[in-house]
């Protein structure tokens, strides 16, 4: 053999054998879910100007959905808002801009495609504070919804839920760990269809050898902010300046995936990544970017330190507060984690009961791949669409610290 055909021969062992370290193990579930790119259908990006009105709607910002506007009068306007693609799960996701050359009432009536209909109570940001809008100014006819809002020079931002895009996480995660920089790690575990990145925090204290993993999730579903503000809450108490957290960071370490689909969350998109694939319904074959280099990230972290994942948490949110959790928990890493983490959150939350939804995932979710993969403690953290901010804190916070104590106990 000439050398050159032997250092082919031996650079194809090297690439085969890390191909086979890097390839990460598929989980089988009962229902398995088409996760295979779909088509979408962009929305046209533009700032529409109703006819004589001095009146102008827009959706040229991240998290925008609007789809088009048609002036019903001299004071009401129709808005188009459509799903990036269907069949979709019933978030009627929109966010547009509106401002007016002089100080005026005006109505927009919401409209979705046949089959959908309005879910969200709209927002405001207005002088960059966000409130709801008062039921007052909200009208129902039927199933049309129309909101009455006052306009002028200055632009307001209208949306159905606080607006939290790619940039504001990035922003958010940047701060946060500051100052921390011996026990956080900012990396990356790839990037999107569209080019964003996908961040993720590791967080440990001392050696990640040997360790127990968390992984901890959020922004699969777009909409799904409150879930998000829950989240932020919990991973601020986990990083806080406490003897708890620095015990529990000794001991254990936290994988913290602030924003799994960027492409869906800056495209205003109700539930899809930017394949038009709900990706919580990947986590079998991994056929989109995204749950694909997380699984390769996490399975790559675990391998490497010989690290055993314990628990998978990953927030969303719906039309009120639940944990979605499995039923099989003997035999699971920790089979007492979640009866002991309710009991706790009931005693040191006054007057809370939690609300449990306990059933085996059949498609592939995130918290079914913790159990079937992992034989992990998965669970499916919900807020509800309404719930109240102080509310959410209250629970990331205590949620976050009965957590850190049971597996510290452990
Ligand atoms: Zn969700």
């Amino acid at each position: 053999m000439k050398p050159s055909s032997k250092h082919l021969l031996l650079y194809l062992i090297i690439v085969f054998i890390f191909l086979g370290c890097s390839s990460v193990k598929t989980v089988p579930f009962e229902n398995y879910v088409d996760t295979k790119t779909k088509k979408t259908h962009a929305q046209v990006i533009k700032t529409y100007n109703l006819e004589n009105k001095g009146v102008y709607v827009s959706n040229e910002f991240d998290c925008a959905r609007l789809n088009g506007v048609k002036q019903l009068n001299d004071s009401t306007a129709v808005l188009d808002i459509y799903p990036e693609n269907s069949p979709i799960n019933n978030s009627a996701y929109f966010a547009f801009k509106a401002w007016s050359n002089t100080p005026k009432d005006f109505y927009f009536e919401f409209k979705y495609p046949i089959g959908y209909k309005h879910r969200y109570v709209p927002k405001v940001k207005r002088n960059n504070v966000w409130k709801a809008v008062d039921s007052s100014q909200i009208f129902r006819n039927d199933s049309i919804v129309t909101v009455k809002l006052s306009l002028d020079k200055e632009p307001i931002v209208v949306a159905a839920q606080e607006l939290q895009s790619s940039k504001d996480v990035k922003k958010w995660y940047t701060n946060l760990i500051k100052g921390k920089e011996d026990y956080v790690r900012l990396e990356s575990f790839g990037s999107t269809t569209l080019g964003r990145n996908l961040p993720v925090l590791d967080i440990y204290r001392g050696n990640p050898e040997g360790k127990e993993l968390i992984v901890l999730l959020t922004r699969q579903h777009p909409p799904e902010v409150t879930g998000f503000f829950a989240f932020q809450e919990f991973l601020k108490t986990v990083l806080g300046d406490s003897a708890l957290s620095e015990e529990f960071l000794n001991t254990y370490r936290v994988l913290a995936f602030p924003i799994m689909n960027p492409d869906g969350v800056d495209l205003g998109h109700w539930r899809h990544n930017a394949n038009g694939v709900d990706t919580n319904r990947d986590w079998s074959k991994y056929n989109q970017p995204e749950i694909k280099q997380a699984v390769k990230y996490i399975t790559e972290k675990v391998k490497q330190d010989k690290n055993k994942i314990v628990l998978g948490l990953d927030f969303h949110s719906t039309w009120h507060d639940v944990f979605y959790t499995n039923k099989i928990r003997e035999n699971t890493t920790f089979p007492n984690f979640i009866d002991d983490w309710f009991t706790a959150l009931e005693k040191e939350i006054p007057g809370y009961k939690v609300n449990e939804a306990s059933g085996n995932s059949t498609k592939p979710v995130s918290k079914g791949w913790f159990l079937y993969g992992h034989n992990a403690v998965g669970i499916t953290y919900e807020i509800g669409d309404k719930t109240p901010k102080d509310k959410i804190k209250r629970m990331g916070r205590v949620s976050a610290t009965e957590m850190m104590k049971i597996l510290i106990k452990r």
